[in-house]
């Protein structure tokens, strides 16, 4: 039995939610719009949240990237209605674990609540960023479950570019926290870069950019 937070403000799909996920053995608190979800989950502790993108007060993206914004790791999966990829990519960006396109059958839903609900949360030395997520302790960066095959340095630096995302890191800077052994990494850094965003794009990876700050240094941004 999990304690289940469903934000939807279709009537029908969401007393077929909450139904179908009581019958499946789970509690379920259904609110109706933002206001009311987020004073739920303010109250309640949840283990996952099933969050329809298009509510009458506002989009549930917002209540997504405020989750994550304050640190929270719950599984999100969002209801998307939109037929575009943009919704799915967006909410995938702002933290969203899983999506499922509506109309979608309740098998569909609960197999996808179930596999949500078993992966491991978040650790401290796990940082998602967009659609990757760094395990630092393990050296691993993982782009929907596979990994992002990086050498030794390329993985120092995609590192620490997630410790400082959104921000511009100097060439300097880098240079200063990782060429502690003297190694003769000014003249590599570009080249290191480039291959870091070659395998991103080879795997997959859209939401996410490294860009070049010219003359100053990179920033790890979302699209
Ligand atoms: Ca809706």
């Amino acid at each position: 039995m999990s304690r289940i937070l469903v934000v939807e403000d279709d009537p029908i799909l969401g007393r077929g939610l909450k139904l179908s996920l009581e019958l499946d053995g789970h509690q379920v608190n259904w609110a109706r719009d933002l206001r009311t979800g987020s004073a739920a989950n303010a109250n309640e502790a949840f283990e996952l949240v099933i969050l329809d993108l298009g509510l009458p007060d506002g989009s549930g993206l917002s209540l997504c990237s405020s989750l994550r914004d304050a640190g929270s790791r719950i599984p999100i999966i969002i209801l998307t209605a939109k037929t575009d990829e943009d919704s799915v990519v967006a909410g995938l960006t702002a933290g969203a674990n899983d999506y499922v396109r509506k109309p979608f059958g309740q098998k569909e839903l609960l197999a996808r609540v179930r596999t949500a609900l078993r992966a491991p949360l978040l650790r401290e030395d796990q940082i998602r960023f967009g659609e990757v997520l760094l395990l630092k302790g393990q050296r691993k960066v993982m782009h929907q479950e596979r990994e992002i095959d990086l050498n030794r340095r390329e993985f120092d630096i995609f590192a620490l570019l997630v410790d400082r995302a959104e921000q511009v890191v100097t060439r300097d800077q880098i240079l200063n926290a990782l060429d502690k052994n003297g190694e003769i990494l000014d003249r590599t850094l570009d080249s290191h870069l480039s291959h870091i965003r070659k395998k991103f794009r080879s795997a997959g990876v859209q939401t996410i950019q490294i860009s070049s700050v010219y003359g100053v240094g990179y920033r790890l941004e979302k699209k």
